[in-house]
């Protein structure tokens, strides 16, 4: 045995991941990521541009960037956005800026995006792509959630919950999915989906020297 290969250490580490959660508005995904991001130091937050107007207690720059459809426009026509949409009445995109950074430096990324959209990311970097599709415990559930939420108009909130059934046709096309029945429970999915994920073979680096300096007997 050669002691000194025995000992060599060889670092294994890992690209980074970019983490999907898409659901109709009122299952609980807001809350699930927030908490999420508080207990995994390893993840941190895409932060969207938007053209809808700010809601009460929402920040600039740290739940979306809020921007004029012109901006957008902008923005698209530079190939600045990841991926984007049309979510309601209003253009939703992932800003592409720092992302490949964040992977390749082993950072994970939360993302709070719709079905088109994830549709994009998984056409676009599918190696990186974890995708989990959150859905509610019932339909009286969401609705109730949907009222409970109460910022916006009532007609707005029946056309979310229209909405919701075409978005949760999407749920097939996700890598898992998660029953947000009880928030701790889903939580607990949702983060170890996570570090599985992270595990993956294809997304370390170092593993063949590493084993073979195992064999290196
Ligand atoms: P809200 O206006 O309630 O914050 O978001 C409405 C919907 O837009 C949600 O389903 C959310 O996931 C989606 N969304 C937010 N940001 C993006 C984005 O950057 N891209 C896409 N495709 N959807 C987004």
């Amino acid at each position: 045995m050669n002691a000194m290969s025995g000992n060599a250490r060889v670092t294994v580490a890992r690209r980074g991941l970019m983490l999907v959660l898409s659901s109709p508005s009122g299952a609980g995904k807001t809350t699930l990521s927030r908490r999420l991001l508080q207990r995994d130091r390893q993840l941190s937050m895409s932060v969207s541009v938007t053209t809808r107007t700010r809601r009460p207690g929402e920040r600039d720059g740290v739940d979306y960037h809020f921007i004029d459809p012109a901006r957008f426009q902008e923005m698209v026509a530079g190939d600045e956005l990841l991926e984007h949409a049309k979510v309601f009445d209003h253009h939703y995109g992932t800003p592409a800026a720092t992302v490949e950074e964040k992977l390749r430096a082993g950072s994970d990324i939360l993302f709070d995006i719709d079905w088109q959209g994830t549709q994009q990311l998984r056409a676009r970097a599918r190696e990186d792509l974890v995708s989990i599709f959150i859905l509610p415990p019932s339909q009286k559930d969401l609705e109730h959630r949907l009222y409970a939420r109460a910022q916006d108009s009532a007609e707005i909130v029946a056309r979310r919950m229209a909405k919701a059934a075409d978005e949760m046709s999407h749920w097939a096309e996700y890598d898992y999915v998660a029953i947000n029945d009880d928030v701790d429970a889903c939580l607990e999915e949702v983060h170890s989906i996570l570090r599985a994920e992270r595990l993956r073979r294809n997304r370390r680096t170092g593993l063949v020297e590493f084993v073979k300096g195992l064999r290196e007997i």
